[in-house]
């Protein structure tokens, strides 16, 4: 038995292998030469292990279900599906399924039981050219099967399961990649172009990648292979993605062996469904582990990690884990699943989430009026501080007729360093405002995002002396503390604007900080218009009064482009102009907002057809 340790961790997201059988033989899959069945055994995960393990672990709220296996080979899927249903679990088969045999009833119960998302492995837009890699793999049915799946989606007015196509980018199959695409996208799919991996096994290098110019743009990396990536960007295309799951996505496979991260099938950390998941992964061994990879722990015979390829790298590089890149993660609990699942839908559960918040924060201020007889926000040394999260919007916001102006609180709070943080977006009719010209202590920014104003500004004489600044969609503007401002609604249609908003006490004052200054955003992304890999652009950056830096600056990230989850030291806001993308496990279209504390890992990826526009601002202290 392994003894826990105290502060133990407690993901609420692990990775439970559905199966270690595979039908295919991909020629650079372990799985396909026999040396994880070795090492792993081949089979599948029994529905009685599955239901043990989750009655056992409350906190546990999401599975991954794929890794080593193809999940459409376990014979108990439908049970384990309804089962996890029934106890508000969400299941994913995100690492990747070949979808080549799906029996029967699979289909329905991927969509009535709402599996959030597949990722099917799909290499060439032809059997031809599939099956030079998917050997043994029949591409028509591989698509006559997610068609399946689209028709049980259709018929539940379901968005799940999110089905992605993954395209490994080989030599053989490099030409199909367009077409591919738009296969995938007829299929309502969204499209990832993936690097090749034999290396990381010492597999011989299967059809090596020909026109790396092509892959290189296709990826939006512009690398066509794991080693330009290391060149490039000076680390492992799997550093730091896989062994972070050792802290916040535990890998167990199919027999309850914790192997810790998915790359790892040479040895493990106990066996979950003997020892429990609490005692294997709180255990000495695992702990000796995660030291390791933070360099605090010399290598040791019987630590899987010892003999791994990216420790390799990362001990030669001394690129360590830091505490921050480990920081807990956020994930929703069985609770909120519930609640998303079977009472409210997606978009109710998140508006339920808002306004519990925005109700805690009304009785913190009321508290703290009642306390100190004045209105003033002073948060409680240890208060909660606002954690990652997205808040998709719809435009037009619906309007109040009767009050001319209405707000919608997204989240408020104080970060890490801001000792307050909010956003809201609003609704204003022609000709009216929301206030007169008032002046505040905190900074803010507008993004008008759709219809027009004027802004009011008594200090700015503008082109006609009067003060009045016209905004259009994609404008934004920043406000310095104890800047004079007000804006009114005009054309046509009702203004929807977005307001970030923040205080942070300074008591050196040593900058004047920023000034006044309107930006146009749409410019800025025109700028970069046609550029086929990542681009940013820089539209102010330096101290303002509340901060040591204030950054703006727009992004563009091709389809299929993304990069990988980091931490950075400030915080960030992010809003979605065109296009969409991933992140903090969602998919997020047009006019969403990011939030990201500073220290929060956090990636992001282009699930679209066309590439993401959006606008972040970095808050740093
Ligand atoms: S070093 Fe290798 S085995 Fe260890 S966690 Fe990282 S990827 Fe897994």
């Amino acid at each position: 038995m392994i003894a826990p340790k105290k502060q133990a961790l407690d993901p609420r997201f692990v990775r439970l292998d559905a199966s270690t059988v595979c039908q295919l033989k991909c020629p650079s899959c372990p799985t396909a030469t026999g040396a994880t069945g070795q090492k792993l055994g081949v089979g599948s995960l029994k529905f009685e292990d599955f239901k043990k393990f989750i009655h056992r672990n409350p906190q546990v709220s999401h599975v991954e279900l794929s890794n080593w296996g193809e999940v459409f080979l376990n014979p108990d899927l439908v049970k384990i599906l309804a089962y996890a249903y029934r106890r508000n679990v969400c299941l994913y088969v995100a690492n990747g399924a070949n979808m080549n045999h799906v029996r029967g009833d699979v289909p329905e119960a991927l969509v009535k039981y709402k599996l959030r998302r597949i990722t099917c492995s799909i290499d060439g837009a032809g059997q031809e050219t599939y099956a030079r890699y998917r050997i043994q793999g029949d591409f028509n049915r591989v698509v006559e099967n997610i068609k399946a799946i689209n028709r049980w989606k259709a018929k539940y007015h379901s968005p799940y399961p999110q089905l992605k196509w993954q395209f490994v980018a080989f030599g053989h199959n490099e030409h199909e990649i367009a077409r591919a695409r738009e296969m995938a996208e007829a299929l309502d799919m969204s499209f990832f172009l993936k690097l090749s991996w034999g290396d990381l096994y010492d597999l011989p290098d299967f059809s090596p990648v020909r026109n790396k110019e092509l892959v290189g743009k296709e990826t939006g990396l512009g690398v066509s292979s794991r080693k330009e990536y290391l060149a490039k960007y000076g680390r492992d295309y799997v550093e730091h993605t896989c062994c972070w799951d050792l802290w916040n996505a535990p890998q167990i496979n199919y027999d309850g062996r914790m192997l810790g991260c998915p790359i790892n099938y040479w040895g493990d950390y106990g066996n979950v469904f003997d020892d429990g998941l609490d005692a294997c992964l709180n255990g000495e061994k695992m702990e000796y582990a995660r030291d390791m990879l933070m360099g605090k722990r010399a290598a040791k015979e019987g630590i899987p990690c010892t003999t791994c390829k990216v420790y390799d790298r990362v001990k030669k590089d001394r690129s360590w884990i830091t505490e921050k890149d480990v920081e807990k993660v956020y994930r929703p609990g069985r609770r909120y699943i519930l609640f998303e699942n079977k009472i409210l839908g997606e978009r109710g559960a998140i508006r339920l989430v808002a306004f519990i918040s925005r109700m805690k924060e009304s009785f913190r201020q009321i508290r703290n009026t009642l306390k100190r007889g004045r209105w003033d926000i002073r948060l409680r040394a240890d208060a909660s501080v606002l954690s990652d999260q997205s808040h998709p919007l719809s435009l037009p916001l619906p309007l109040d007729e009767d009050k001319k102006w209405k707000p919608y609180f997204l989240f408020r709070g104080p970060t890490k360093a801001i000792r307050d943080f909010s956003c809201h977006v609003s609704v204003l009719v022609n000709g009216c405002s929301p206030h007169p010209p008032h002046a505040h202590k905190e900074e803010e920014i507008l993004i008008m995002l759709s219809g027009e104003a004027d802004l009011l500004l008594p200090l700015y004489p503008g082109d006609n002396g009067q003060g009045r600044l016209p905004l259009k969609p994609g404008e934004c503007v920043y406000y310095p503390p104890e800047y004079p401002h007000t804006l009114q609604a005009v054309g046509s249609a009702p203004a929807n604007y977005l307001m970030l908003r923040w205080y942070a006490p300074n008591p050196k004052q040593d900058s004047d900080g920023h000034g006044f200054g309107k930006y146009n955003l749409y410019d800025s992304l025109a700028r970069d218009e046609g550029k086929e890999e990542f681009s940013t652009r820089t539209l102010f950056e330096g101290p303002s009064q509340c901060l040591t830096r204030l950054q703006c600056h727009t992004s563009v990230l091709p389809r299929g482009a993304g990069y990988a989850p980091h931490a950075d030291a400030y915080d960030v806001a992010i809003v979605v102009l065109e296009g969409e993308v991933e992140t903090l496990g969602k998919r997020l279209a047009s006019h969403s907002v990011i939030f990201y504390p500073a220290g929060q890992r956090h990636g992001m990826f282009n699930p679209g057809n066309v590439p993401a526009k959006y606008v972040v601002f970095e808050f740093q202290k």
